[in-house]
């Protein structure tokens, strides 16, 4: 039997009609109005549209927006410079830095230099340990999403064995860290992990976060496995017409999707979930750092 396809567009459109109902709050309530400042820096013609479209969906729930579109020879204390302001500006309660940056500037010291309560995708090593130690803080938006999605899928999560493939700050590694408090059993796997097949043949939930186009097979997963495709490869795409692409995961969707119980879609899965979440979080700052109970129904 096929797999139940995880809808994770419809399920970020519910996350983000929930988020628009307390950015609508806040400003009723407390006269606060959510701002996010998303910081670009070069010309990639994917990272632009994807700025675009968080800017836009930031301004349908009712943020504000602010956004910084920085030449590729920005200097690092120009944007040290951009950074500083931002951290303390009153309209301002989450600083997203598009990664990555150009070689020339050194990503460390940015990721350090952002004010850790307004840091919304949790990559200020203060908010990483925050996760590891189980505080309240941001949680990174792919793996908040990733996690969201899963638990609406599986009532409970513990004692299941959870494979993460793919040690990233930005998604490998918090995602483990979610699943443990989950009370999963987790392993963790990257490019040194030996005969990584069987590995996953043990997983009842797959966490894909590589980068390799269709990576995963249907022989490496467990029957009844749910798996989410984090990976977003563009590869060419003959039957669209000469020259065209299309996007696919890493995962073998249709081989695998014969296999598991739930899986996630490339596009359509974690994708729009991320941009949820990062708003899902700028609600969560916003309440921090007005001393306010961030809502519990935006996150997992
Ligand atoms: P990174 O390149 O930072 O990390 C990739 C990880 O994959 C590394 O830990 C690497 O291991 C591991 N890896 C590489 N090759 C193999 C292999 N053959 N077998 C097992 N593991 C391997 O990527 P990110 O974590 O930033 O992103 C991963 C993917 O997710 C990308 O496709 C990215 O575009 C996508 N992404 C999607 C998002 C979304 O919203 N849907 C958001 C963020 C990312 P090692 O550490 O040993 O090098």
């Amino acid at each position: 039997m096929s797999a139940n396809i995880i809808d994770g567009k419809a399920f970020a459109a519910k996350l983000c009609i929930r988020v628009g109902e307390h950015v609508a709050n806040l400003k009723a309530k407390h006269n606060i109005t959510p701002g996010l400042a998303v910081i670009i820096i070069g010309h990639d013609p994917a990272s632009q549209v994807y700025v675009r479209n968080k800017a836009k969906q930031t301004l349908e729930v009712g943020m504000n927006s602010f956004k910084y579109e920085l030449d590729e020879d920005v200097s690092e204390a120009d944007l040290l410079k951009l950074i500083d302001e931002l951290n303390v500006r009153d309209d301002v309660h989450g600083i997203l830095v598009q990664m990555p940056v150009p070689k020339h500037i050194n990503a460390t010291n940015i990721i350090n230099a952002l004010n850790p309560a307004k840091d919304v995708d949790m990559f200020h090593p203060l908010n990483a340990g925050k996760l590891m130690t189980g505080q309240v803080g941001p949680v990174s938006c792919t793996p908040l999403g990733c996690l969201m999605m899963l638990r609406d899928v599986h009532s409970s999560l513990e004692g299941k064995n959870a494979v993460v493939i793919g040690r990233s700050n930005l998604v490998g590694k918090p995602m483990a860290q979610l699943l443990l408090q989950q009370n999963c059993t987790v392993t963790m796997a990257h490019s040194r992990t030996i005969d990584l097949p069987p590995v996953v043949r043990l997983a009842d939930i797959v966490i894909a976060a590589v980068g390799r186009a269709k990576m995963v097979k249907a022989d490496w997963i467990k029957r009844g496995a749910t798996v989410i495709d984090v990976g977003i490869n563009r590869i060419d795409a003959p039957e669209k017409g000469e020259g065209k692409t299309r996007l696919v995961g890493d995962v073998d969707f249709d081989a695998v999707k014969e296999i598991a119980a739930y899986i996630t879609p490339v596009p359509g899965g974690v994708g729009p979930m991320t941009i949820a979440c990062l708003l899902a979080n700028t609600v969560t700052t916003t309440c921090l750092i007005n001393g306010l109970t961030p809502p519990k129904d935006l996150t997992a």
